[in-house]
């Protein structure tokens, strides 16, 4: 069964096919990122635009290694929430005309769920109950996953989601866009004692599962004015900033890290030990980051438990991870009509009762 991947949420174009939900046989991904550069973040006109001059030539190319191109289709997953409403809507509408043409079924694929499988590559189907730590851009969510397609979502951010505070601290040290790259890159050259921050990973009362970042976000603020740590100047090449920023910003580059770590890992391990999970799934391009990487392998050696971490080329946006997640809805007979619209802030999973009243 060999089905395509549309992925237009946010500012990448993406498209590929993937076989028996399992095997990529492309994943091409054209990123808008050096367009939206310019203005510190995604401009949603631009990005709408800018995805409608690339999906035909991005879906030709992901369907090329298809000894008969189209025809070797069996199905269309597309990613119809949540993300930008005019992003969604040009993947959203190429998926239905091309379904539609081919007459072959199609499913929408929530981004979030897309995240989650994009470990499938390298480990396959899942056990249960399973926790999944997704941790990107705009999210950074928790669901306990107790059966097949079963998302509770036990936690999320009450403020910015962690990729958001590498961005926005980046930002602040004159590091560019995105900050979650460069910031790693220069945490692993810096002491994180050298730049200590006055802050505690926080522990929300009756929300355990949930994070937060803003208070993280005053910490860095706080030790920039007190230590005078200078922003980069404007104007040097992405590639030499790294050379070219002193120890200061090194230094607070890998406390910044290891504070976000730390964050993210405790609320990890505090739910791995209520419920018991089989299996931890990670996904989102804060994956990438190599510390967090490290403590995730830690913590799944002191407990005992697996955590499956995407291969880095499937932590970022893509649309190998929506078509797996749109072959296994596929398998179980799942379609979407043509009536399908995008959902901008789409939900996955329910909140458990207890959790329901932090909901937003
Ligand atoms: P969402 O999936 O919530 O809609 P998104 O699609 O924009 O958001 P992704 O593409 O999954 O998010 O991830 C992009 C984010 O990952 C950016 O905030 C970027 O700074 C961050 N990021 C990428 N690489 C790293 C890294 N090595 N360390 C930390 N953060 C990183
Ligand atoms: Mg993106
Ligand atoms: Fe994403």
């Amino acid at each position: 069964r060999t089905v395509l991947g549309i992925e237009t949420s946010c500012d990448e174009t993406a498209a590929a096919v993937v076989v028996d939900g399992r095997s990529a046989l492309s994943n091409i991904v054209a990123s808008q990122m050096t367009l939206h550069q310019a203005y510190g973040g995604v401009v949603p006109e631009i990005a709408s635009r800018q995805h409608l001059d690339a999906i035909a030539d991005v879906v030709a190319r992901a369907v090329e290694p298809l000894d008969d191109g189209f025809r070797g289709l069996d199905g269309i997953a597309v990613t119809y929430g949540p993300g930008l409403v005019g992003a969604l809507l040009v993947g959203l509408s190429y998926a239905k005309a091309l379904a539609l043409t081919l007459g072959v079924p199609f499913v929408g694929v929530h981004h979030i769920e897309g995240h989650m499988f994009s470990t499938t590559f390298e480990y396959g189907a899942w056990d249960y109950p399973a926790l999944a730590l997704i941790v990107s851009g705009g999210h950074t969510d928790l669901f306990h996953i107790a059966a097949p397609f079963a998302y509770e979502r036990i936690g999320h951010t009450r403020d910015d989601a962690a990729g958001e505070a590498y961005d926005k601290t980046a930002r602040r040290l004159g590091l560019g866009y995105p900050g979650g790259p460069i910031l790693d890159r220069l945490a692993r050259a810096g002491q994180p004692d050298h730049a200590p921050l006055v802050y505690r990973p926080p522990l929300i009362p009756d929300a355990p599962y949930d994070f937060s970042f803003s208070g993280l976000k005053t910490a860095v603020l706080r030790y920039i004015r007190e230590h005078q740590v200078a922003p980069l100047p404007e104007g040097i090449h992405p590639e030499d900033i790294s050379a070219q920023a002193p120890d200061s910003i090194r230094n607070l580059a890998a406390s910044f890290q290891r504070a976000v770590v730390n964050t993210l890992v405790g609320v990890l391990e505090r739910a791995i030990d209520a419920y018991h999970p089989r299996l931890v799934v990670t996904g989102g391009g804060v994956v990438c980051n190599t510390g967090l990487r490290q403590a995730l392998a830690d913590l799944a050696h002191r407990k005992g438990i697996e955590i499956r971490v995407p291969h880095p080329k499937y932590t970022t946006d893509n649309a190998a991870m929506i078509a797996a997640a749109g072959y296994a809805r596929l398998a179980r007979g799942e379609r979407h009509d043509w009536s399908l619209e995008p959902a901008p802030s789409l939900r996955l999973g329910q909140v458990p009762a207890e959790h329901s009243r932090h909901f937003r």
